[in-house]
């Protein structure tokens, strides 16, 4: 297990090379070990619907480990952990730091042996993000943003790249959980872009918004865990984030609905052109 034993770390001070470390490991003992090699009991479903592996569960145990020993006495909001206890969300609310954590974004694709998936983590307080890790086991990348000071690959910082013209533009725009009204006009509004494919990894296309090689994503359903470290990742690049009220993402406040993009300018061209369609 991570070798990564690190007490009473200052919150300016959180290095690199801790998050990379624990990423690196659980990677390397957890996850890639089970990569194409799940058995039938490995894999069950939660709520119903949502896939879940033996591998999740374990992943984000570790990491729940690893990341208290940085900051102790944190909090600690896992995708799995929210399963069993609706109530871990309230956490969000103390005065204290708080780790939320995907153990892995992209399950599905994970469990048929396709590329997309990543362990993503960020670290907030109260209702500030302050830095947030998409790691990509494959390919042992890290993309990482700290607050105010920008968003980085593997050290090399990034900036988001727009396109002026709807028609050029690639992104995704979410199937399920939308009012019946939305619904509609988001099926009209599909139709203006270049693309519209969703990668079912959100941490990938989070990652690609900010490098401008997407340019938005409409969403719904915004749990903390799935959006939390992008949207730190996508702000720090130069990009944007608001709901159909042009609000922005706040955890604490659960905003229903969410349009992320390369630039504010943008996001507000999509939603001027959605409200065309109400
Ligand atoms: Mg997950």
């Amino acid at each position: 297990m991570p070798k990564c034993t690190l007490h009473h770390v200052r919150m300016d001070k959180i290095k690199q090379e801790y998050i990379r470390e624990i990423c690196f490991d659980i990677s390397k003992e957890i996850i890639l070990p089970k990569y194409k090699n799940l058995k039938d009991h490995d894999i069950k479903y939660k709520n119903g619907t949502d896939l879940v592996t033996s591998v999740d569960i374990a992943a984000e145990k570790e990491l729940e480990k690893q990341l208290l020993k940085i900051i102790p006495n944190s909090n600690f909001v896992g995708e799995e952990a929210y399963s069993e206890n609706k109530n871990i969300l309230n956490l969000y609310n103390d005065n204290n730091y708080c780790w939320t954590v995907d153990p892995i974004d992209g399950t599905t694709n994970f469990v048929k042996g396709k590329d997309k998936f990543a362990i993503m983590i960020a670290l907030t307080y109260k209702n500030k993000i302050l830095y947030s890790w998409i790691y990509k086991p494959l390919i042992d990348e890290m993309c990482y943003a700290i607050y105010d000071q920008g968003t980085f690959i593997e050290n090399k910082k990034i900036l988001t790249k727009t396109v002026s013209n709807f028609n050029q533009a690639i992104g995704s725009i979410s199937t399920k959980y939308w009012e019946d009204n939305y619904l509609d006009q988001l099926k009209i509004l599909k139709n203006n872009f270049a693309e519209v494919r969703s990668y079912g990894c959100i941490g990938f296309e989070y990652i690609d918004i900010a490098l401008g090689k997407r340019n938005f994503a409409i969403l719904s359903k915004l749990s903390p865990w799935d959006h939390i470290p992008g949207i730190l990742i996508v702000r720090e690049a130069g990009g944007a984030d608001f709901d159909f009220n042009k609000q922005s993402y706040n955890f604490t406040l659960r905003n229903k609905n969410l349009i992320v993009g390369n630039s504010e300018q943008f996001n507000l061209k999509i939603l001027h052109k959605l409200g065309e369609y109400s």
